[in-house]
């Protein structure tokens, strides 16, 4: 029999290219979301390249009576738990929203799943939780920190997972730390697609390379970096989400307790070097002009993957050239 899987925040970015991934492996799928982040057209494009159904719930998760129906309605036997706000700089102008939001609905979930027996738990967390004092390749036992309210939402999250499960060591979680997640379903009809103006880099490139942004600034040109601009740990969404099946797995097949693991291709690359895959991949150039560096940056951060191969048999398979090959695909898509 197939495995049911409830997956918050379904629709998002992350959430919906591993809904895809599931659905292919056949696992049966409950989306939950309230779009707050995310269009509602997802959910059919989905159904269109997997040519599979799902169960959908609207809803906010801060309503706990609301979310309730999902766990009485439904055989629940794993969650992924994408669901959270995630602007960094919004994170520190509106911290109270954040810490309401992130950390209340988590309560709500870990609740539910403890009321209904539901013990596996795959969480959404970010290498943010790394801080700015540690030199990379981060390592899973670093000590950890945060830099934003919502960088300190997940680290709280983390810290609440850890110490819920040494209580009730019926639960079994994996903690995701996730890199620089970039790149598009190679179908090219869902992608990344923030509100306004992108705060990340990938779909600031994404914008210009479409015409509907002029120019990228690049953030620093003086890092101690090979040309002066900053290192990150890019990996394909898609090889994420595959990520998220193999926690998924190791979770149904072993007790774990409450173990994290860093996803990321466990290399970095400049930001002048995305742009030149990107502008390869566009047969265009992305114009762009060097100005100072965003306050709170690091030089360089990149995963040590080793934990998460070893584990968990990962590997990432995709190049940066296809992460950018796929984006100008999605970016084809939204233009039409
Ligand atoms: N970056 C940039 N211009 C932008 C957005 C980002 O130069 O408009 C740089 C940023 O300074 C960092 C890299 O691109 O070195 C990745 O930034 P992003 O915000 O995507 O990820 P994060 O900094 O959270 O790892």
């Amino acid at each position: 029999m197939s495995k049911t899987v409830l997956v918050t925040g379904g629709a998002g970015f992350i959430g919906s290219h591993t809904v895809v991934e599931l659905l292919e492996r056949n696992y049966k799928v409950i989306i939950v979301d309230n779009f707050s982040n995310s269009k509602e057209s997802v959910i059919d494009r989905i159904k269109q390249i997997t040519y599979k159904d799902f169960l959908l719930y609207k809803l906010n998760m801060l309503d706990k009576v609301a979310f309730s129906k999902v766990f009485i309605e439904n055989k629940i036997d794993s969650v992924i738990h994408f669901a959270g706000l995630k602007a960094v700089g919004e994170s520190v102008e509106k911290p109270l929203l954040y810490y309401r939001n992130n950390i209340d609905m988590t309560l709500n979930l870990i609740e539910l799943m403890e009321e209904f027996e539901i013990n596996n738990l795959v969480f959404s967390s970010s290498a943010t939780v790394y801080g700015v004092d540690n030199k990379p390749p981060f390592r899973e036992d670093m000590s950890l920190s945060a830099t934003s309210p919502y960088g300190a939402t997940k680290l709280m999250i983390e810290r609440m997972l850890n110490d819920i499960q040494n209580a009730y060591p019926e639960f079994n979680i994996a903690l995701l730390r996730y890199f620089n997640p970039v790149g598009a379903h190679k179908s090219g009809i869902i992608g990344e697609d923030p509100e306004g103006i992108p705060n990340n880099l990938m779909p600031y490139i994404a914008q210009v390379g479409s015409g509907v942004r002029q120019r990228l600034s690049v953030f620093g040109g003086d890092y101690e970096t090979d040309d002066g601009t900053g290192v990150r740990d890019y990996i394909h969404v898609m090889d994420l989400a595959i990520g998220h099946i193999l926690a998924l797995e190791k979770l149904q097949n072993e007790k774990i307790g409450c173990r994290a693991y860093n996803l990321g291709a466990g290399k970095g690359f400049s930001v002048l070097e995305v742009i030149k895959s990107y502008e390869k991949a566009l047969g265009k150039e992305i114009s762009y002009e060097i100005v100072e560096r965003r306050s709170g940056d690091i030089a360089k951060m990149f995963a040590d993957v080793s934990k998460a191969k070893e584990e968990l048999g990962f590997e990432t398979k995709k190049t940066l050239d296809n992460m950018c090959q796929d984006v100008v695909k999605w970016q084809n898509f939204t233009k039409r």
